[in-house]
């Protein structure tokens, strides 16, 4: 071989070496999407080939389970099924008929601290709006004749739903987050996506480990402070993680707070001795109603939810500033 030929041998093998190493690392390149949906901040980060394609077909998803169950719209499937008189059977998809069946189940199995029929009350309080405000003993007692899980009746075969009393709606507010977090990670594994974050909002997936092969580590917020000041960090991979805290929605008056996650038993927020309550599962529709039933449920409550419910990890921050595990 001469000199020549050795020298362009040479330079063909590092250029090779130099494309192999690029397309890997284009491969490997982390894309981050932030977008609005579901009424919340949604940002996605993740590597791997097609990693922005998957991105986009998930805040596809989202949109999609926006628009069927948001209950504030008027023309979602949702909104339909609310303005039906009691006594009527009306079918509802597939879909439908899923989330709210896993609903009622998990509300028979939190003694009612998660109930999906809360809507007449919420809508009093108006937390959601820009005009919130503290509704009348009246007002609640009245709300609250139209509520109870057990007042929904399903049909399975014929998949329909019926309430039982008049003015009955419903709002899938605490778990709607969480399953369009299930559907947009298992778009996103379908899209041959192994390394992914999302985060709706607080109700965080994440798919398999980060890119450097670490677990992903999440912040859990110290309410009322600055975000990022955290007080634990936990470390997830193929498994949600989702937070109820009192300060993520709430406006004062009179000198005094009032908040989002309600009572189902009383109609008034929440006054569980909870500040912050983190459920890790791999269903994420599960941990995002389960946060806000332990919030209900309190100290008390949650060694039951615990019990009742496998392969959960909770952690909840009490207003005296204990940080407990289950
Ligand atoms: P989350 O942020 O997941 O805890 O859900 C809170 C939202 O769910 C509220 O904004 C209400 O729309 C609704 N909600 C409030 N209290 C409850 C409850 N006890 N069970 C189910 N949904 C609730
Ligand atoms: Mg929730």
């Amino acid at each position: 071989m001469t000199r020549r030929t050795i020298m362009a041998l040479t330079a063909l093998i590092a250029m090779a070496v130099i494309f192999t190493a690029s397309a890997y690392f284009y491969r490997m390149r982390t894309f981050r999407r932030t977008d609005y949906a579901l009424n919340t901040v949604i940002t996605i980060t993740a590597s791997g080939s097609g990693a922005e394609a998957a991105e986009r077909a998930a805040i596809g998803e989202i949109r999609r389970i926006d628009a069927a169950f948001n209950a504030h719209s008027q023309t979602s499937e949702l909104a339909k099924l609310n303005g039906s008189p009691s006594g009527e059977w009306v079918h509802v998809s597939d879909e439908l008929f899923a989330l709210i069946e896993k609903a009622l189940k998990i509300s028979a199995k939190t003694d009612g601290a998660f109930d999906i029929t809360l809507k007449p009350v919420s809508d009093l309080w108006a937390i959601n709006t820009e005009n919130p405000r503290v509704p009348s003993d009246d007002e609640i007692a009245n709300a609250l004749g139209k509520t109870g899980y057990k007042n929904i009746a399903l049909d399975r075969d014929k998949c329909a739903v019926m309430f039982k009393k008049d003015g009955m709606e419903l709002d899938l507010g605490a778990i709607a987050k969480g399953y369009a977090a299930d559907r947009a990670a298992a778009i996103m594994r379908k899209n041959g996506i192994k390394s992914a974050l999302l985060d709706l909002g607080g109700n965080v997936f994440a798919i398999g480990k980060r890119a450097d092969g670490k677990k992903w580590c999440i912040g859990l917020q110290t309410p009322y402070k600055q975000r990022g000041q955290y007080f634990k960090k936990i470390y997830i991979e193929d498994s949600a993680a989702v937070t109820s805290g009192a300060y993520e929605r709430c406006f004062t008056e009179n000198g005094k707070m009032y908040h989002h996650i309600l009572d189902p038993k009383t109609g008034m927020p929440s006054e569980s001795k909870i500040k912050s309550a983190t459920v890790v599962c791999p269903d994420s529709a599960l941990a995002d109603a389960l946060s806000t039933a332990v919030f209900v449920s309190g100290e008390d409550g949650v060694e039951k939810i615990a019990k009742n419910f496998k392969n959960l990890k909770i952690t909840v921050l009490l207003n005296d500033g204990r940080v407990m595990e289950y």
